[in-house]
């Protein structure tokens, strides 16, 4: 399972390149685009198509081929095979046949996102696309609402409106959520802010609508700094002129609420204000 660049062809390994060259055969999802790869580092190796349609039956053609001594390279057309890509079911069989499944890491755009997305939670979800209709991407993103982990999706450019409104109405316009454009090439862009300032700001640039997308949205803040929004009123301007610590201390002898979730709360409305 060879990983190829997600568009900065400087991110190819040496390693990805020896083993496309040493292959026997490469099954790529689109031999066109594979064989402008091929043709840039100047490997000569035979290809073959292996797309969602013929997944199954190719991997089983592949799976003999490879009992009978082939090495066979799977790569997709950019990124990381098997990630939102043709590759598992080759996978499958090959370790269903007792073939070694060796992956030669490198470029998934899932990782590249979440790299510079500074979120700190520690669990993260990857979700890949979501449903294309509004009335079940609703759905997947009512369940996902108060998942204490960092959610990353990919979205196809002419959806990304549809999905950020989708998002404002389910998530909260106040949720934190980076924008992951053009990742590694030349109009690469990297936004973060909350989901409704995210969504005006797509809307309002048609640029923004074109490329390769990732979405990644912070986690849904803890339980008890929600259920605490209810003294924001108190809160939110204590925040915007004083030291954490003071504004907490002083609203929590206003309110009477305990400290915690008061801190909590806080931290998430700092935060709102430095976006
Ligand atoms: N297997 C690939 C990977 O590991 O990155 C992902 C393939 S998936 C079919 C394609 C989606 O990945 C795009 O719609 C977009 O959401 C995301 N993607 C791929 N390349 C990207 C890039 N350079 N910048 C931002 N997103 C990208």
């Amino acid at each position: 399972m060879v990983a190829t660049p997600i568009g900065n062809l400087n991110d190819m390994t040496p390693r990805a390149i020896d083993i496309l060259g040493q292959a026997d055969l490469i099954a790529a999802e689109d031999t066109r685009v594979t064989g402008q790869l091929l043709k840039h580092f100047g490997i000569s190796t035979p290809m073959i198509s292996l797309r969602e349609h013929n997944e199954r039956s190719m991997a089983e053609k592949l799976v003999a081929r490879m009992q009978a001594g082939e090495t066979i390279a799977q790569v997709s057309d950019a990124g990381t095979p098997a990630i939102s890509d043709p590759g598992a079911v080759l996978a499958a069989c090959a370790h269903a046949a007792g073939i070694p499944v060796v992956p030669v890491a490198g470029a998934s755009a899932l990782a590249t996102a979440l790299s510079a997305a500074g979120f700190t939670a520690p669990h993260t979800l990857f979700y890949g696309f979501l449903p294309p209709k509004t009335k079940q991407r609703c759905d997947t993103l009512t369940s996902l609402k108060d998942a204490q982990w960092v959610t990353v999706f990919y979205e196809a450019p002419h959806r990304i409106v549809d999905s950020l409104d989708d998002m404002v109405t389910v998530l909260g316009p106040d949720r934190q959520a980076v924008l992951a454009r053009e990742l590694t090439k030349t109009y690469e862009t990297i936004r973060r802010m909350p989901l409704a300032q995210l969504a005006e700001w797509v809307k309002s640039d048609s640029n923004q609508q074109r490329g390769e997308i990732v979405l990644v949205i912070d986690a849904a803040p803890p339980v008890e700094a929600q259920e605490s929004s209810e003294y924001d009123h108190v809160l939110a301007p204590l925040v915007a002129e004083l030291p954490l610590k003071q504004a907490v201390a002083l609203a929590q002898s206003i309110t009477g609420a305990a400290r915690n979730p008061l801190y909590e709360r806080a931290l998430i409305l700092k935060k709102t204000l430095e976006n």
